[in-house]
């Protein structure tokens, strides 16, 4: 899962960020309104965590534009404490959620599980597709009753892999929902976190659709 920051505070942008990272996710932060539009043009990122007051062109017209283009992304605005007016707008323009700062990273990670999982159409916390679950809370990977620990990068792989059970994926777009524009990829990267997740929960647990792309079945 890919996440812009929209944050032009560079301590609570600095702390969201190593939250974010440290639950797996790949991030891409960006400091001005402006950026933030022309970046989500690109329909790159799972979702976006947006400050309103920002330079350039402030948060609830960043939304505005958003939702104009017709992009649906997943949007929770960052609001301060006494901004009840900012939240209704906000959601009024198409937010899916709110913060009100200062918040805890635990909440906005919840949040963000949430608004996740309702824009990939699902009800249910747990991922699964009949053979492998995953629950994006406690990062818990089963094939039946076997548990087993991925690192952080093949938990997020297989996690973009469990939205969308039948769904095939080509590597450039497993690439960008596992890792941020500063991150170096390695041409095999995405080869290589494919095959710990199938020597952890099973060779067959990710197939490989010749000359398209990778997906896990659908039962
Ligand atoms: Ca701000």
């Amino acid at each position: 899962m890919r996440i812009l920051l929209v944050e032009d505070d560079p301590m609570i942008g600095e702390a969201i960020s190593v939250a974010l990272k440290d639950a797996a996710y790949a991030v891409d932060w960006v400091k001005d309104g402006a950026t933030a539009n022309n970046t989500l043009e690109y329909g790159e990122h799972q979702a976006v965590l947006l400050d309103l007051g920002l330079p350039k062109r402030d948060g609830l017209e960043v939304l505005r534009r958003l939702r104009q283009a017709g992009n649906s992304v997943p949007v929770i605005v960052i609001t301060a404490r006494d901004g009840v007016e900012d939240r209704i707008k906000g959601l009024d323009l198409g937010a899916d959620d709110y913060l009100v700062k200062p918040f805890d990273v635990h909440e906005m990670l919840a949040r963000l599980r949430a608004i996740i999982r309702r824009h990939g159409g699902q009800a249910a916390p747990m991922l699964s597709n009949g053979i492998i679950s995953l629950d994006p809370a406690t990062r818990e990977v089963r094939r039946g009753n076997v548990a087993e620990r991925l690192s952080a990068r093949e938990f997020a792989l297989l996690h973009a892999l469990l939205l969308q059970p039948g769904r095939i994926f080509t590597r450039t777009e497993l690439e960008e929902r596992i890792y941020g524009w500063n991150e170096e990829v390695e041409s095999n990267a995405v080869d290589f976190l494919i095959h710990g997740v199938r020597k952890k929960l099973g060779a067959d647990t990710i197939k490989n659709v010749r000359g398209a792309g990778w997906m896990v079945e659908k039962s």
